[in-house]
C-alpha cells in the first residue's frame, strides 16, 4: 500500500471578487507516494503545489476526493486525529521558519515540547538530532548567528524530531546558494537512506531532482500532468506542457530566445537530436549524416546526468540537399529522437 494516496483530490478557494468563480487550486489529482520514495513535485509557480503539500500534512481541508496518508484517511479526521497525523509528518520551508528567541537546541526541542514529553528524553533526542545535522557545536547559538545552511540544518533536525515518517520540504534549497544546497541535500539523502524517511520535494531546481528525487510530478494548473521515474519524466517528457517545463530546467535545449540567434547565424535546416543513455552511439549519427555528404556543424547542446545515467540534446546546423538531409534525418530518426526546429 502507498504511504500517501490522493484520489481524484481537488481545493477550490473562494474567489475573492464576490460574483467569480472559486479558484481551482488542485483539480482531480491521483497521486501514490511509495514509502521510502523521493518524491519530486515540480511546475511553475501557481501551479498548485504548496497547496498539494498543505493538503498532504492535512494544514488544510480538501474539497473533495480522497487523501490517505499511512493508512488513515485525513478527510474528516478530528482535531486530535490530526494532531496525531502531524505527528508523523515533519516539514521544512524556504525561509526555515525557526523562532528567533529560541537557542537552536531550543528550536530544535520544540515539537517534543509541544508533544508534553519528559524533559530527559527531549535532551537524549536533541542531543542525537544536533550530532545528525552535524551542529553539536551550535546548541546554544541563536538563529542570526547561523549562516543559511545552518539554519536549513536545524529546519530538518526539528521536523525530524518526532521521528516522522514522512518529510515534506517546500523549497528547502531556493534561499540557499549552490555549495549550500549540495550540503543540505546530502543530509537530505541520508535522511531517506538511513533513516527510510519518505521525502516530499516540492522545487523549481534541477539540482535537487538531479541528486536527490527518485520520482517526480509535473503538475499544471492543479492537474498532476505526468509522473513517474525522474530518467523517465526528463529524458523523455510525454506531455507538451511537461517538456517546455523540462526544456527550461534541463542542459542543453535552447530556449527560443537563443533559437532565434540559432536561425540568424544557421540559414539552413536546425535539427536537435536527443540522446539517452542505452540508445546508439552518437558516431553512428554523425556517420550517417557525413556518409549522406551532408555538411554539419555542432550549434548547441548539453549533457544531463540523473543518479548516473545520461540523456543530453545536441542542436546541429545542417547543409545540404534537401532531399538528401530527408532521407538522412528519417534514418537517424529510428534510433534517436530528432526534432527539427522550424
Ligand atoms: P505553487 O505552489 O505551485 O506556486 P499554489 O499551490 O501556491 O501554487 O497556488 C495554486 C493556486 O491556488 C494559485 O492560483 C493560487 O493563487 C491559489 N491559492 C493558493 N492558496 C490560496 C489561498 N489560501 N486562497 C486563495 N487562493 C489560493
Amino acid at each position: 500500500m502507498p504511504l500517501v494516496s490522493l484520489r481524484d483530490v481537488a481545493k477550490r478557494y473562494p474567489s475573492p471578487n464576490r460574483d467569480e468563480p472559486p479558484i481551482s487550486a488542485i483539480d482531480g489529482v491521483d497521486l501514490d507516494i511509495e514509502a521510502g520514495d523521493v518524491y519530486g513535485i515540480i511546475g511553475y509557480s501557481g501551479a498548485g503545489k504548496s497547496t498539494l503539500v498543505r493538503l498532504i500534512n492535512a494544514l488544510e481541508p480538501a474539497t473533495s476526493g480522497s487523501i490517505v496518508v499511512d493508512g488513515t484517511e485525513v478527510t474528516g479526521l478530528g482535531e486530535r486525529g490530526l494532531r496525531e497525523l502531524r505527528l508523523g509528518i515533519g516539514m521544512i520551508f524556504q525561509q526555515f521558519n525557526l523562532f528567533n528567541s529560541r537557542t537552536v537546541r531550543r528550536n530544535i526541542a520544540y515539537p517534543l515540547e509541544v508533544a508534553k514529553r519528559p524533559k530527559a528524553e527531549i535532551r537524549a533526542r536533541v542531543d542525537e538530532l544536533l550530532e545528525f545535522v552535524g551542529l553539536a557545536d551550535k546548541a546554544g547559538a541563536y538563529p542570526d548567528q547561523l549562516s543559511g545552511g545552518q539554519k536549513q540544518r536545524v529546519g530538518i533536525a526539528r521536523a525530524l524530531a518526532t521521528s516522522p515518517r514522512i518529510l515534506l520540504a517546500d523549497e528547502a534549497t531556493s534561499a540557499l546558494d549552490p555549495e549550500t544546497t549540495q550540503e543540505v541535500l546530502t543530509l537530505l539523502k541520508r535522511v531517506n537512506q538511513d533513516f527510510g524517511i519518505t521525502i516530499v520535494i516540492i522545487t523549481h531546481e534541477m539540482d535537487v531532482i538531479q541528486t536527490l528525487a527518485t520520482k517526480v510530478a509535473v503538475m499544471e494548473q492543479g492537474k498532476v500532468i505526468e509522473q513517474g521515474d525522474v530518467f523517465d519524466v526528463f529524458s523523455n517528457p510525454q506531455h507538451a506542457a511537461s517538456r517546455k517545463f523540462v526544456s527550461t530546467v534541463i542542459k542543453g535545449v535552447p530556449s527560443p530566445a537563443e533559437l532565434g540567434v540559432l536561425r540568424e547565424r544557421h540559414p539552413g535546416r536546425i535539427v536537435t537530436l536527443s540522446f539517452r543513455d542505452g540508445d546508439v552511439s552518437q558516431a553512428s549519427v554523425f556517420l550517417t549524416l557525413a556518409e549522406a555528404g551532408i555538411t554539419f556543424e555542432l550549434v548547441y547542446g548539453g549533457i544531463n546526468d540523473i543518479q548516473g545515467k545520461a540523456f543530453g540534446h545536441l542542436t546541429l546546423a545542417l547543409q545540404g540537399d534537401d532531399a538528401v538531409i530527408d532521407r538522412a534525418i528519417a534514418s537517424v530518426a529510428e534510433r534517436v529522437t530528432v526534432t527539427e526546429v522550424r
